[in-house]
């Protein structure tokens, strides 16, 4: 009683001065022991509601679903991104992407592959990007028994890939670039971050892994930066970060869906790949080739005999990095269906779709589950 007096408003009664006009006892609301008028609760909630209003408004104003699409790395490429700030993390993305194409691109003057290319047999120093990218292709290298091998850059120059002029070189040249084939060419340090071509022939070349380093570089950027769901394409090299873009929030997270395309008629898609937080990539021999005398040369070489290789329209890869993907997609178009396929099984998280020359489909033990057949 002696709560509740002091909770009431003495107001005197004109006619009973005794009388304790007591109105707050009734809608006071018990909290943890304490009372609390009612007025100051409705503060309390009106004032939550407003801080918490501004708020989920500033996310939602804050809330983009942004696009960019450039020509780089010799391909188109194209990124979502869905979440705060998607105008501003897209335009740093596509900034952070040129500087590693600039890296590791031999074909531009001044970047690390061009200056190892070019240091005659010296030590060059170069950029942790460039390091993780040769610790990744000599793991390739090994992996797929050197199907993958990035010192295949003269042999690639000689053939004219990257250039105007390609064109089916002599044995007698062949033979000469082949004497620096092979990873053991390459000597490099992790810790003191060097590189070193051993012999007079041998050149880089990163075409196989490095569109799937910049576009897990810029996936893990986009990431970074707070947005859910985006997806980084270049040319087909793709990583979903999250899941589908332009989903509204209260549906939740779907799969990404990428199509695989129909290597003879190109408008169509073969297949469609649905994942999430993972990376679908395509090599093919009917993106980049030439054709001499009715035969058509793809610009993937097979490093045991330095020339083109035959046999499978694409090989499609799923994997949680893109890098991977890349270097593995390259791999198995060198090594064909039964040894590229055993390479596949043998690992972790790797899944693959194989279009042969005659386009029959040859999916891996866990690529079903995640594909849709078109035809
Ligand atoms: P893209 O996505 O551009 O078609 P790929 O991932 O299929 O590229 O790789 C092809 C590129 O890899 C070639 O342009 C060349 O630079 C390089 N390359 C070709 N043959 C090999 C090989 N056996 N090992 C490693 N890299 C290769
Ligand atoms: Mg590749």
């Amino acid at each position: 009683m002696h709560k509740l007096r002091a909770m009431c408003r003495e107001m005197p009664h004109e006619n009973y001065s005794w009388l304790i006009y007591c109105r707050a006892p009734r809608s006071a609301v018990i909290l943890g022991g304490s009372q609390l008028k009612l007025k100051q609760l409705l503060f309390a909630v009106l004032l939550l509601g407003i801080v918490s209003g501004a708020w989920v408004l500033q996310g939602y104003m804050s809330m983009e679903s942004a696009r960019r699409d450039v020509l780089m790395m010799d391909t188109f490429v194209s990124v979502l991104a869905d979440g705060r700030q998607a105008e501003k993390v897209l335009d740093d993305a596509m900034v952070e992407m040129q500087r590693l194409e600039a890296l590791l691109s031999a074909h531009v003057a001044g970047s690390d592959v061009y200056r190892i290319n070019n240091a005659r047999g010296e030590q060059v120093s170069v950029s942790a990007e460039t390091i993780e990218v040769l610790v990744v292709a000599e793991e390739a290298f090994r992996k797929s028994n050197g199907a993958f091998d990035v010192t295949l850059g003269a042999v690639l120059k000689l053939w004219g890939f990257g250039t105007d002029d390609r064109h089916v070189p002599s044995a007698a040249e062949l033979l000469e670039v082949m004497a620096g084939v092979g990873f053991a060419q390459v000597e490099f340090s992790r810790e003191d971050q060097w590189v070193r071509l051993k012999h007079p022939e041998t050149r880089l070349d990163f075409g196989g892994v490095a569109k799937g380093f910049i576009v897990d570089r810029a996936a893990e950027f986009i990431a970074d930066r707070g947005i859910r769901h985006a997806v980084v394409d270049a040319g087909g090299d793709v990583r979903i970060v999250g899941g589908r873009p332009n989903i509204p929030r209260w549906r939740g997270a779907r799969p990404a869906r990428v199509g695989v395309q129909d290597p003879v008629t190109r408008a169509n898609l073969i297949a469609v790949v649905s994942v999430m937080d993972a990376a679908v990539l395509t090599s093919g021999d009917y993106e980049r080739y030439f054709m001499e005398d009715g035969v058509r040369y793809s610009h993937i070489i097979d490093p045991r005999t330095g020339r083109p290789v035959q046999g499978l329209s694409s090989v499609t890869i799923v994997a949680s990095k893109a890098v991977v993907a890349d270097a593995l997609a390259t791999a198995v178009m060198v090594l064909g269906p039964e040894a590229g396929m055993s390479l596949i099984e043998a690992l972790d998280g790797v899944e693959a779709l194989l279009i042969t020359a005659e386009q029959e489909l040859i999916m891996s033990s866990g690529m079903a589950a995640l594909t849709e057949i078109l035809r």
